[in-house]
């Protein structure tokens, strides 16, 4: 006893030198003043887009999109009424820029006389990177999940079949969902290996449903997901080929994010 009593006596006398070391010097010694972050005015709310953010969409056209299929080709989804709305017939639309990191905010509405069940009901997807034509991407589910079962890595807020969202909280069809997404891009080394896996961070409907967690490479349906080395690329929506009502959106907005220091 007596020894672990001088053992815990030293190893407190030895602590609290470090402790009197880590004070020592002035306050101002550990200020930090520069960089001074930039001032970004907020919006209205917090879905509005705040000053430093590029507008996707904001009700009136769809200047920023194009057809994920040819894009040299317009976006032809339906714009009325400050909302647009998905036409299954041509397809998905994709942003005409391209991005790496990001922080976005969407919206989006399944209709209130929804029809179908499980994946054939009120599904349209986020992708979060475009790689392509079709359904080549990482996909952030869109989906009724309001009372509508279905295999829950393909429920709303999941990573489609790679990651299950943590919590479900849909609101009632005809009412309008949030998005907020802060994406991190994966990174690669010269020959094509991943050196850091993409991240995404989910809120949806202000509901933390995706953590900072690691995707295991672009979306697939069928087998397993893997990486091939890519650069900055579109964001893209889906016009999902199931037979229920098409989904709307309304105000898209992004801000991009620095790219170092991942
Ligand atoms: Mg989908």
């Amino acid at each position: 006893m007596r020894v672990h009593f001088l053992v815990a006596a030293t190893l407190l006398t030895s602590s609290l030198g470090t402790v009197k070391a880590q004070q020592a010097g002035k306050p101002e010694d550990t200020e930090v003043w520069e960089p001074v972050p930039k001032v970004v005015t907020p919006g209205p709310n917090n879905s509005a887009a705040p000053s430093d953010a590029l507008v996707l969409f904001d009700g009136k056209n769809l200047d920023q999109w194009v057809s994920a299929d040819d894009r040299t080709a317009p976006a032809k989804w339906t714009v009325a009424s400050g909302v647009l709305t998905v036409n299954k017939a041509v397809g998905n639309i994709e942003t005409k820029r391209t991005f790496t990191n990001y922080q976005l905010h969407i919206e989006w509405r399944v209709p209130a006389n929804i029809s179908g069940t499980a994946q054939a009901r009120g599904n349209s997807g986020l992708f979060l990177a475009s790689l392509g034509k079709g359904d080549l991407g990482y996909e952030l589910q869109i989906l009724d999940s309001y009372n509508n079962k279905t295999y829950v890595n393909g429920m709303a807020g999941s990573i489609y079949k790679q990651i299950i969202p943590l919590a479900n909280p849909t609101r009632k069809p005809g009412e309008w969902q949030t998005y907020d997404v802060i994406w991190t891009a994966p990174t690669f080394a010269t020959g094509g290996a991943v050196l850091t896996p993409a991240r995404v961070t989910v809120l949806f409907n202000g509901v933390l449903v995706e953590n900072n967690v690691s995707l295991l490479g672009p979306t697939v349906y069928i087998g397993k997901p893997a990486y091939q080395s890519h650069g900055a690329a579109p964001i893209k929506l889906q016009a999902h080929g199931d037979k229920s009502e098409p989904l709307s959106f309304r105000n898209i907005w992004i801000r991009e994010l620095p790219v170092a220091n991942q």
